[in-house]
C-alpha cells in the first residue's frame, strides 16, 4: 500500500467510526446514513483509491473538474453552485445533482438528461442564511416545496429530496432539524424523495441527528484543502 492509500483507509475508517457513533447515540439504525466523499480539489488518484477502498458515492463541486474524476464503480454527486450554462454538461456524467435552487437550472438540468437519455437525481439545496449572504446558494426554506413539485413534474428529473450548508458560525442543529422537517413535508406529496443531504466534516454528528441521509465529507478523509474553495 501507498502511503496515501493507508492515510486515505485511515481517514475513512475514523469517519465511518464518528458515524457509527453519531448513529448510536441518537438510536439510528447505522444502514440509514451514506457517507459521500467529497474530493474537490484533490486528484482522481485520490478518487480511484477512495473507490477501490469501497466508497460508492463521491463529491464534486465543480465542472468541468468534476467530469474528469467519474470513477467507474462510484456515484458521483454534484454538491456545488451551478450555473446554467454548465447545466446540460454536467447533466451528462453526474448521477445526483444536490444544488438545484431554481427552475431554470432545473430545466436546464433536465433538457440535458433527456438530450443524454438519461434519468438524474435532484435535490432542492435549502438556503437557512440570514443576512447579507442570504440567496447565495439554495433557495428560501418557503419556496423549496414549490420548486420540489416543479422538478418532480419534469421529464429527465428525478426528485430525491432536500439538501443543505449549514451556515458557517451558528449552531447547525436548529437548521438540519428545521431541513428534516421540510423533508417530512416533502415526502407526504413526493414519497420517494427520501433524500436528506446535510452534514459535513465539521457537523455530521448534527446532521445525524437531526436524521440526515447522506453526509458529504471532504477534508475529513482527504485532509484540509490548501485553497478556500
Ligand atoms: C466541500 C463541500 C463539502 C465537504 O466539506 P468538508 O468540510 O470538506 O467536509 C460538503 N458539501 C459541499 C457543498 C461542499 O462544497
Amino acid at each position: 500500500m501507498t502511503d496515501r492509500r493507508t492515510e486515505l483507509a485511515a481517514n475513512l475508517a475514523a469517519v465511518h467510526d464518528r458515524v457509527a457513533i453519531a448513529c448510536a447515540d441518537v438510536g439510528r439504525d447505522r444502514g440509514e446514513v451514506e457517507v459521500i466523499v467529497v474530493t474537490k480539489t484533490y486528484p482522481r488518484a485520490d478518487a480511484e483509491t477512495l473507490v477501490g477502498l469501497g466508497v460508492t458515492d463521491l463529491g464534486e463541486n465543480r465542472h468541468p473538474e468534476a467530469a474528469d474524476k467519474a470513477v467507474e464503480g462510484a456515484r458521483l454527486h454534484f454538491v456545488g453552485g451551478l450555473q446554467t450554462n454548465k447545466a446540460g454538461a454536467v447533466a451528462r456524467y453526474a448521477d445526483v445533482v444536490h444544488s438545484v435552487d431554481r427552475l431554470k437550472l432545473a430545466r436546464s438540468l433536465a433538457r440535458g438528461a433527456q438530450a443524454a437519455e438519461r434519468t438524474l437525481g435532484a435535490l432542492v439545496q435549502v438556503d437557512f442564511q440570514e443576512g447579507a449572504d442570504a440567496g447565495r446558494a439554495g433557495i428560501a426554506p418557503g419556496d423549496a416545496l414549490t420548486l420540489a413539485d416543479e422538478i418532480a413534474a419534469l421529464p429527465g428529473l428525478r426528485l430525491d429530496g432536500l439538501m443543505t450548508v449549514a451556515p458557517l458560525g451558528v449552531d447547525p442543529r436548529p437548521v438540519f432539524d428545521t431541513l428534516a422537517d421540510l423533508g417530512e413535508r416533502l415526502r407526504r406529496d413526493h414519497p420517494e424523495a427520501t433524500m436528506v443531504s446535510a452534514g459535513m466534516s465539521g457537523d455530521l454528528e448534527a446532521a445525524v441527528a437531526a436524521g440526515a441521509t447522506h453526509l458529504r465529507i471532504g477534508r475529513a478523509v482527504l485532509g484540509e484543502r490548501p485553497n478556500v474553495v
